[in-house]
Formats: structure tokens, sequence, C-alpha cells
């Protein structure tokens, strides 16, 4: 049989996208390093395993696929990466196409792309990891257009599908286009992550709130506009007993986050943007601190733990979550705007946020309304658009007062107040950094700009020096 595209790498991700793609209706065939992987995952392919090519060798892989041919590779990023291309270029053509669907830093994806590979070559960002690789991802790619508009028919039609119907996948732009909207994605994921658990520990350790508790008011909140994935199952996993005994599973989970680098290349990157992305900065900041456990200990040994006794209704706490939110998307979204200017991208930004409308991490009712207001100008501050700078006037005082609070009985709230501290900066239209500049020319003698049109000049300070 000739199989209408191929996939590299059956582990939990490739396994569940070759389902997903043999369900739409194309024929795979698939490869995998340990063979009898790929046995397996044949047998274990059901009625859908008519439509599934199981090869043992790359040349096998690539002689069931029709020409020219397009192969989806679902291995690790990094090395793996390489050596499948590597391995590749004496079996392929210059009309086949390889798609990198794995979590490729974008950088090795622009690399990869200029590197005069004798085939195509796509990068794509894949999110909603196993379940939405099964049913429906959100698909971030990056290529040319002609490479797109090639494999598009595939890629949407294993993509999720928003409310209205459209596809959750599209070209985001040139090579790591699409990986680096997917890296963004993921900083956002660990931002809105860590606003949801500050929140919970807010209600947790200053409002003395049960587990079961807090999983209602989180449900009650996935009924309005803070609707989320992340909202969902944050009630659903506040809700779940610990199988062991009858504690609160979350209770009973080491507070120390996992991390596998996508928030921190993030963080990274935005500082060589020079883009200010403080809510992401500050959960990749927050992981990084939950690994220090016995430090952690020792501090409250000895300056004592947050104060109890905080009062504040579940709906500031919603408010305060709803201009958090949208600071953390206006931040993101205007270091995509700046990386398109830096790397030359033309990045469309309504499209990214309606390709996270669905199947990803992220997805929320929330994102439908900011690919409007970024439709009406895609530079602007999401939280100067007039929706959101509605939203914001009236969800400002709850952040203050939840700030404010938890800040004064010692609750750590690190990504809510660097959000609010963003905010301020950006409202504010003299700022302080004329004394910056004052210091840099008194030690310096880096010159500043006055602001009365005289020109520019250095201070009265040289004798003082
Ligand atoms: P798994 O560990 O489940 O699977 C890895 C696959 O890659 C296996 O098929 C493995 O083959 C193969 N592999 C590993 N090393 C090599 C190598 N050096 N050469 C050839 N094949 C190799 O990983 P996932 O499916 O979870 O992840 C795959 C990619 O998808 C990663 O880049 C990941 O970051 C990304 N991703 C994962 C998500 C998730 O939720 N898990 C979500 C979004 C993206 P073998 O059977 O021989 O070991």
């Amino acid at each position: 049989a000739q199989a209408e595209i191929g996939l590299i790498g059956l582990g939990t991700m490739g396994a569940a996208l070759a389902l997903n793609i043999a369900e739409k209706g194309f024929p795979i065939a698939v490869w995998n390093r340990t063979t009898e992987v790929t046995h397996r995952f044949h047998a274990g392919a059901g009625e859908l395993a008519e439509q599934v090519v199981p090869t043992e060798t790359l040349e096998e892989l690539v002689a069931k696929i029709a020409e020219p041919r397009t192969i989806i590779l679902m291995v690790p990023a990094g090395p793996a990466v390489d050596d499948q291309l590597a391995a590749l270029t004496p079996l392929l053509g210059q009309d086949d196409l390889v798609i990198d669907a794995g979590n490729a830093d974008f950088h090795d994806t622009n690399r990869r792309s200029e590197a005069g590979l004798p085939f195509r070559f796509l990068g794509m960002g894949v999110s909603g990891g196993e379940e939405g690789a099964r049913h429906g991802p959100s698909i971030m790619a990056g290529g040319t257009a002609a490479d797109w508009d090639r494999i598009g028919k595939v890629l949407t039609a294993i993509s999720a599908k928003a409310e209205d119907g459209s596809p959750c996948a599209a070209r985001m732009g040139d090579a790591g286009a699409g990986h680096f909207v997917k890296m963004v994605h993921n900083g956002i994921e660990y931002a809105d992550m860590q606003m949801i658990a500050e929140v919970y520990g807010l209600l947790r350790d200053g409002m003395d709130k049960s587990a079961g508790q807090i999983s209602a008011i989180f449900d009650n909140w996935n009924n309005g506009p803070l609707q989320s994935y992340l909202i969902e199952i944050s009630a659903k996993v506040t809700a779940a007993s610990d199988p062991h005994g009858d504690r609160p599973m979350v209770d009973m989970i080491l507070d120390r986050a996992g991390q596998k680098g996508t928030g921190r290349w993030t963080a990274i990157e935005a500082q060589h943007l020079a883009a200010p992305i403080p809510v992401i900065e500050a959960a990749v900041m927050a992981r990084n601190v939950s690994a220090r456990l016995d430090e952690r200990k020792a501090g409250e040994e000895r300056f004592g733990a947050p104060a109890t006794g905080i009062d504040l209704p579940p709906q500031v706490l919603e408010q305060a979550l709803i201009a958090g939110k949208i600071l953390c998307y206006a931040q993101g979204f205007l270091m995509i705007e700046g990386a398109a200017k830096s790397f030359g991208w033309s990045l469309d930004l309504p499209g990214i946020a309606r390709v996270w409308r669905a199947g990803c991490i992220i997805r929320s009712a929330m994102l439908n309304d900011m690919a409007d207001a970024l439709a009406e100008d895609p530079g602007r501050n999401l939280a100067m658009a007039p929706y959101f700078a509605d939203l914001i006037e009236k969800a400002l005082p709850a952040l203050r007062q939840v700030v404010a609070n938890g800040i004064a009985a010692g609750h750590p709230l690190p990504a809510l107040a660097s959000g609010l501290m963003w905010f301020d900066m950006m409202r504010t239209a003299r700022g302080t950094a004329n004394m910056i500049q004052a210091q840099r020319d008194f030690f310096g003698a880096h010159g500043f700009e006055r602001i009365d049109g005289i020109a520019d000049e250095h201070g009265p300070w040289g004798s003082s020096q």
C-alpha cells in the first residue's frame, strides 16, 4: 500500500498523532527506532490498523510513502532530530518534506531550515498533550507557504476545531516561527498555571479553605469569563481523593514543580528581545524556587509562615485572576510582535490567538475576544484594546486588593504582582528612568536626552565625581 504520509517515533505523542491521522482517512506508514514498538502499535490500532503501514527500516518507510513524500518526526528535541535528518538525507529527494513536530528550540529549527537540507523542511509545534495529539491538537507550523499548502489539508483535518468550526492549525511564518509561537504558548501556560496556583495558595493558606471548597470555587469560575481548560482541570484535581487514603489528592503531592525548559526558553528569549514578560518570568522563577524545598523549610522555621485570616470574597479573587490573565497575554503577544519585527517574520497575531482557542493547554473562552481585539490592531498592547481596557478597569481594584492583602500577610504572589507592576509602569507617562539616566551619566558619562528640546548633553556633576 502507498501511504499518504509517514511518521517516525511512536512514543506517547507520535502514536497518538499517527492514530489521529489514520482516523481522518490518511493511510500512514510508521517507523520506530525500536521495532517491537512498531508492531505493538500496529497490533493495538484496532480498526485503524488497516490504515497503518508498519515498517522495520527507514528504507522500507520511505518506499511505502507516495511521492512527493511527507514524513513527520516525533522524537525528543535536540540531537535525535539531527540524527534522524541525517539518516533520511540519503533516502529522500528534494521534493520530499520532513516535518519536525517535537518541541524543538526555534533556534534549532532556524538552523535546520537554513542548513541546506537536501529535502523540504517544516518545524511544527504541537500542543495538547497525548489527548490532543489523538483527537485534535493545536498546530503551529513554520516554513514556506508552499510546503504548508502541500500538507495543510492533513494538518487541518487532524487539528482541534474552535467553536466556530475553524481548524486550530496554521502556518505561523517562516522557518522557526511555528516553534517560536509554541514556545511562547508554553511560557503563557506556565504563567496561567502559576496565577491559578497563587490564588489556590491564598484560598488554602490565607483563608483556610479545603481542597473540596477550592474545587467548588474553580468549578464556578469555569462557567464565567475564566472558562478554560486549566481552570477546568484545576477544579478536577482539587476534587480528587488520594487512592492511598481519603485525603484530597492535591494535599498529598509534594510542592516541587517539574519543568522541561520551554518556559525558561521563553524567559531567556524575552531578554534577548528586550520584551517585558514579567508574569511568565515570575512563573519560571516560582518553579525554580519550588525546587528549593529544604531552604524553604529553613526559611519558614526562621521567619514563620504566611498569616491566615485573609478575608476576600471569591468574586474578588476571580476578578484578580481575570486581570492577571489579560496582562499576561498582553505581554506574551507583545513579545511575539517584537519577535516578528526582530526576525523579519510576518506573524499573524489574531491568527495565533485563534489557533490557541482549542486543542492546546491554554485554550480558553477569552482567546476569542483576544483574537478580535488583535484583529483591530495587532501591534497594540492588548490591555489598551477598548474591550480589554474596560475589563481591566473593572478588575483592577480586585487585583490590587488581592496583591496588597496577600503581600501584607506574607503570601507569595509573584506572577499576579508582577502583572500589576508591569501594568502600573505601562500607564505611567513620566516614569523614573530620568533618575537612571542621571546616574548613568554621573558614573559613566553616558549622556541623556532632555525633555525641553535643548540638545542632548551631560549633567553638571563633573566636579563632584
Ligand atoms: P516519548 O519519550 O514518549 O517518545 C519518544 C520517541 O522518540 C520514541 O518513539 C523513541 O523511540 C523515539 N526516540 C527517542 N530517541 C530517539 C533517537 N535518538 N532516534 C530515533 N528515535 C528516538 O516522547 P513524546 O512522544 O512525549 O515526545 C516526543 C516529542 O513531542 C518531544 O519533542 C516532546 O517534547 C514533544 N511533545 C510532547 C508532548 C507531551 O505531552 N508528551 C506535548 C507536545 C510536544 P524508542 O521506542 O526506540 O525509544
